[in-house]
């Protein structure tokens, strides 16, 4: 990425301009840069916004000048599709991605259609609420699609920023669940973080579980998590696979995948593909309510690319976020 000028955008007619006070690093941009995801080029990247409303379109009714508001990784979809039409706006084949199709946060303004934007609790912080607006959001529709009933078995591998909520979450609505985390070998900070928030079992993947697994979710970028939770998931289980690609360096994994031990006795894998924006509007104030309280790692907006080379390396402490004005 390059840091450059550009003009501040002019809001369109059912647009709001966001100064834009914080925005969430996610794992995407990495899929983006590193060519696994298209983005119209050049691209702003950055889809965890939370700025303030500065000026209005002549036809804007849902904000004021002043509100304090999150963008998330929908930027739009059609509305009138089948897939608008029943709810999943997510798969809409017009859907458009914050920060890929359209330009994001990581700037200093940015436009978004007002039905596209949500007001922010007030009890969060700018850079706290960052990455409620993808890890969060995401993470709730990951749990509510693994079907997870209290007193289960819940398996998270991987304990980055999208996990660090889902576990907070469980706690507060699940309080007879047991949660099994799985991080890298040696991924010390993720796995003190996972015991810190209630983990009941922190291992590295590949390690066998006290129990098995009722259903688990993966938010890891590779192949190897899969093949392990499949091969401990219970019978009639569910992964849910929370990644928009996944790198192919260890793919030959899949080879080992035995119909018996991985697949057999009805177990499913289902992916988790965008977000909606009743997804977004559920889960903030469920958020503010729990409350959920993000890790955060700052860095200034010039940062970003030092930023995202961390979070290749696994190593920042649940979410990074830049700074980007008070
Ligand atoms: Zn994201
Ligand atoms: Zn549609």
């Amino acid at each position: 990425m390059e840091l450059v000028e550009l003009p501040i955008p002019e809001p369109g007619d059912r647009q709001i301009l966001v100064k834009v006070l914080a925005c969430g690093v996610c794992h995407t941009e990495l899929d983006e840069i590193e060519g696994r995801l298209r983005p119209k080029l050049p691209i702003i990247l950055g889809h965890e916004i939370v700025g303030r409303v500065e000026k209005l379109g002549p036809r804007v009714t849902k904000f004021k000048p002043g509100d304090r508001v999150g963008i998330a990784w929908i930027n739009s979809a059609c509305g009138s599709c089948r897939f608008c039409r029943e709810g999943n706006e997510n798969l809409c084949p017009e859907f458009k991605a914050t920060g890929c199709d359209a330009d994001g946060g990581y700037a200093e303004y940015t436009v978004v259609t007002e039905d596209f934007a949500y007001l922010i609790p007030d009890r969060f912080t700018d850079t706290e609420a960052a990455p409620l607006l993808c890890a969060g959001v995401i993470g709730y529709r990951a749990l509510r699609l693994t079907g997870l009933r209290d007193g289960q078995v819940l398996g998270l591998y991987g304990f980055g920023a999208s996990a660090h909520i889902v576990i907070q979450i469980v706690k507060h609505k699940y309080p007879n669940t047991r949660v099994f985390v799985f991080t890298r070998p040696g991924q010390k900070h993720h796995q003190e973080l996972a015991k810190r928030l209630g983990a009941d079992w922190v291992g590295a993947t590949g390690d066998t579980p006290p129990e098995k697994l009722d259903c688990a979710i993966d938010t890891t970028p590779v192949w190897t998590p899969v093949v392990e939770a499949l091969r401990v998931l219970q019978k009639g289980g569910r992964l849910v696979i929370n990644a928009i690609r996944k790198e192919e360096h260890d793919k030959e994994v899949l080879l080992r995948l035995d119909y018996a031990t991985h697949i057999w006795q009805e177990k499913e894998v289902k992916s988790v593909a965008n977000v909606t924006r009743s997804d977004a509007e559920e889960f903030l104030p469920l958020a503010a309510e729990i409350p959920i309280r993000p890790e955060v790692q700052e860095f200034k907006l010039e940062e970003a690319n030092q930023a995202l080379v961390l979070l290749k390396q696994g190593k920042i402490k649940g979410a990074g976020v830049l700074r980007i004005s008070e």
